[in-house]
């Protein structure tokens, strides 16, 4: 008999999760523990290790228990995670030697900033596609091997492990039989030649980073390794980064789809095909999940940083609504703003412009301006800054998008997904199963496993609504002039 279910893990910023899928792709249960957050220092954001694979075990456990299935008939489990955590563990004892330190942490800005002055900018960005910033792992690796007593000798004698979320919790799952990890999350490390699909040992010998360290990089949908439940193996077999994993669940596995999902931040990725392609716009590449047997390929990526936050704000800073979902009601209440504009850059300007140092504003207040005003302004502005990303993104390709995939909690919101639809002249889709990411991950697996094939995916996934573009192209070039004067306005230096 076939097996009906594959499982994904889907181990994020806030929270840890498992979700079982039917062979439909329909959810047939959930089970979450939300994640301990430790600050020890400003900048600084740590998760403990074990307690994420403790809440994935748990999860896991309880969901299986929960939905009463038959560990037998779970064909097998994807893997997705927040990118670019770092964790450094013992390879005896399989315990960590430090906390995981956590994407968002920037204590590693001076190491970034002798990177730059030692002149590795144009080859970090070249070979690896990414920029020199604390973000990424390679710099939080340095950090642990300088700054916690004993890690560089045991490192350098091969006593330690280092790993992405994805290959922490595969060791621990497989009781230490796989240290591996996949293209998407290696993608993110600033040590892997995204050109040659090789660590890049210019940049590991820049961060005198032992090679015996790193894992092993597999296909997305690959075998990892099994887990063993009530002495029932279960195949590991598709791992990926979340913001990949959601672009392989909204069906990106070709070249020209893109997504955005608008959660906190919002996050644009763009399949960019097979041949690579670094930035000229101020957007990063990487690589989007990998399939046995088939070209890697590339995928242009924009970062957002405020983008469903400036919801959160309105509500818990400026009290003006007692919920998001409120918005979209209140902007279709008022006419269509004029010369209004909200730049959310309350933690700087992300993609395409990097600057860190810019404050938000808003423009064009006038006497009958009030409070739903605002709010529009504030909705609006998500679909401004993604028009940014996605111009950015059609210059470096040199093609012009036709449909934008949305998922995320902020895409619920029709009034949104109609502006932004406007606004990009594109058809924006948005599918009836938000959990994308979960989806991606468990896609993958399932691929693998012999559940599903490409076509089955791309009939699995179906859609709830498809906004076209309603906006005169005067109107729309007028309005997203408008825009690009507030943001010249909000930068901190000013050009000439
Ligand atoms: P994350 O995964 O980053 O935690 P989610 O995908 O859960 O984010 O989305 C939550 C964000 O979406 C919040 O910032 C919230 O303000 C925003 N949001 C949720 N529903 C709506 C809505 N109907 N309109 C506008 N924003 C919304």
């Amino acid at each position: 008999m076939h097996k009906k279910y594959v499982i994904a893990f889907d181990q994020g910023t806030t929270s840890t999760r498992t979700i079982i899928f039917d062979i439909n792709g329909t959810i047939k249960g959930i089970s979450q523990k939300e994640l301990t957050q430790h600050y020890p220092e400003s900048g600084w954001v740590e998760h403990n290790p074990m307690e994420i694979y403790k809440d994935q075990k748990e999860t896991f456990e309880n969901v299986i228990k929960e939905t009463g299935i038959n560990p037998k008939d779970i064909a097998a489990i994807g893997i997705t995670n927040q990118r670019e955590t770092t964790v450094v563990w013992d390879k005896e004892t399989g315990q960590p030697i430090y906390n995981a330190i956590v994407w968002l942490d920037n204590r590693t800005k001076d190491i970034c900033n002798t990177l730059k002055k030692d002149g590795l900018g144009t080859y970090v960005r070249e070979q690896t596609g990414l920029v020199i910033d604390s973000y990424f792992s390679g710099t939080k690796l340095k950090w642990v091997l300088d700054n916690v007593e004993g890690a560089r000798e045991k490192a350098e004698t091969g006593k330690l492990l280092f790993g992405t979320i994805d290959s922490w919790l595969i060791y621990k799952f497989t009781k230490g039989k796989q240290h591996v990890t996949d293209h998407t999350n290696a993608s993110r490390t600033m040590l892997y030649n995204i050109k040659d699909l090789k660590w890049d040992n210019t940049l590991l010998t820049a961060l005198n980073i032992p090679k015996s360290m790193l894992p092993k990089v597999k296909t997305s949908s690959s075998n990892f390794g099994s887990v063993v439940f009530n002495g029932i193996n279960i195949p590991i077999c598709g791992v990926a980064g979340d913001q990949q994993a959601a672009l392989f669940g909204q069906g990106g596995f070709e070249a020209g789809i893109a997504k955005n999902t608008y959660g906190t931040g919002c996050f644009i990725l763009l399949n960019n095909g097979k041949d690579y392609v670094a930035s000229k716009n101020g957007l990063i590449s990487t690589l989007a999940c990998t399939l046995p047997n088939e070209p890697t390929n590339y995928a242009l990526e924009g970062s957002i940083f405020i983008g469903g936050a400036s919801i959160q704000w309105l509500r818990d800073k400026m009290l003006l609504i007692n919920q998001a979902q409120e918005t979209e009601a209140i902007c279709n209440s008022i006419p269509p703003l004029k010369d209004l504009y909200m730049v959310p850059a309350f933690a700087g300007l992300g993609a395409p412009y990097w600057d860190a140092n810019a404050k938000g504003a808003i423009y064009g207040i006038t006497l009958d301006i009030g409070k739903n005003e605002i709010i529009k302004a504030t909705i609006e502005a998500l679909a401004y800054q993604t028009k940014d990303v996605i111009q950015a993104m059609e210059e470096d390709c040199g093609k012009t998008l036709t449909t934008l995939k949305v998922d995320g909690g902020a895409s619920a919101n029709n009034y949104l997904m109609q502006f932004q639809s406007n606004l990009l002249n594109v058809v924006v889709e948005r599918p009836k199963m938000l959990e994308v990411t979960a989806l991606g991950a468990a896609m993958l697996a399932g691929l693998k496993a012999g559940v599903w094939t490409t076509n089955d995916i791309t009939s699995i996934r179906e859609v709830d609504q498809l906004f076209s573009p309603k906006m005169e192209e005067k109107t729309r070039n007028q309005k997203y002039t408008g825009w690009l004067k507030a943001i010249k306005k909000t930068k901190s230096i000013i050009e000439v």
